[in-house]
């Protein structure tokens, strides 16, 4: 893994991903736009990124130089560029960044807080911290190589049960990991249906196999957790990681822009993972058709980067 991340390989990577994912150029057909959509999902990655306010941020791109636009927004277009984004197309884009060819995936909610008072403010007005929640955010993780491939957050919190239907797409042909907080019935068909497999610890062991409702929860008590279960623990290194480096609080007022933020967060993790995984040696080899041999450090070998390497022209590929 690389040490540091490099801001230009995000940003042309999230503009590849907005091209992919069908996001359009323009907004309106007849409207003189500045930035496009496009460079505005690049400014909103790094927005979440950098966990700035819109001055400070501004300030950033123009000391830093990292994105060579011939004029930097005013803070206020971005203010207003960003609050045009669907939270549903951040998401699609979220999703489409963590793809990945491992066949494991391990399901884990988390809690982000909406406001972040000081210890002191919350005695004074006498709050009490533990009874608050804050914003239930379902993620799925692939425990191999790290990245997420899809996040789920609804205005109103609701048993994690309640998230599986929207999160089925990234099920598929799957072996989901879930904690006992999924142990029902309905979550085992629910995965069956898309012809995954699930793992879940049953909840109270002391009820007898006879006694225990379901085919697929009498399987798991029969048979036991497989030791790849032990892989579930990345959820939670995961849901720690993400928080301490993109801050624990989603911020905005309102149910929207903080869903907004919650997926802006995933995707520049998302991003800045793939970038640091990725390691290229490139060296140029003469052969009796000039060939072009890429050799590559690459921990986990998944679809974009085989897609980056054909569509590059290279014909054989090594790994180190
Ligand atoms: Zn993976």
């Amino acid at each position: 893994m690389k040490e540091v991340f490099s801001y230009k390989n995000v940003a042309a990577q999230t503009e590849k991903l907005a091209a992919r994912t069908g996001v359009p150029k323009h907004w309106s057909k007849r409207k003189n736009e500045k930035f496009d959509v496009h460079e505005i999902c690049v400014f909103f990655v790094f927005f979440c990124i950098e966990e700035k306010s819109y001055r400070r941020f501004i300030a950033f791109l123009v000391d830093s130089k990292t994105l060579n636009v011939e004029k930097e927004p005013h803070w206020t277009t971005l203010e207003k560029a960003f609050k045009r984004l669907p939270p549903r197309l951040l998401r699609k884009l979220e999703q489409e960044s963590g793809k990945c060819k491992h066949k494991l995936r391990s399901l884990d909610p988390t809690y982000f807080q909406t406001t972040n008072p000081s210890a002191s403010y919350l005695v004074r007005i006498g709050r009490k911290i533990d009874k608050y929640k804050g914003r239930k955010v379902s993620v799925v993780i692939c425990p191999k190589c790290d990245l997420v491939s899809d996040v789920f957050l609804r205005a109103k919190e609701r048993h994690g049960l309640k998230d599986v239907p929207e999160l089925l797409p990234s099920f598929v042909d799957k072996d989901v990991l879930g904690d006992k907080e999924f142990d029902a019935e309905s979550f085992h068909e629910q995965i069956a249906q898309v012809g995954g497999r699930a793992f879940v610890p049953p909840r109270r062991i002391e009820t007898p196999i006879w006694r225990t409702k379901g085919q697929h929860r009498k399987w798991m008590k029969k048979k036991g957790l497989p030791k790849k279960y032990t892989l579930r623990a990345h959820s939670e290194s995961n849901n720690h990681a993400v928080k301490t480096v993109f801050g624990h609080t989603l911020n905005g007022r309102t149910f929207w822009p903080q869903a907004r933020n919650c997926y802006g967060k995933y995707l520049g993790y998302n991003l800045i993972r793939k970038d640091r995984q990725a390691i290229f040696i490139i060296t140029f080899y003469r052969a009796k058709t000039q060939t072009i041999f890429i050799y590559y450090l690459f921990r986990n070998e998944d679809e974009w980067m085989l897609r980056f390497v054909r569509s590059a022209g290279i014909m054989k590929l090594e790994k180190i």
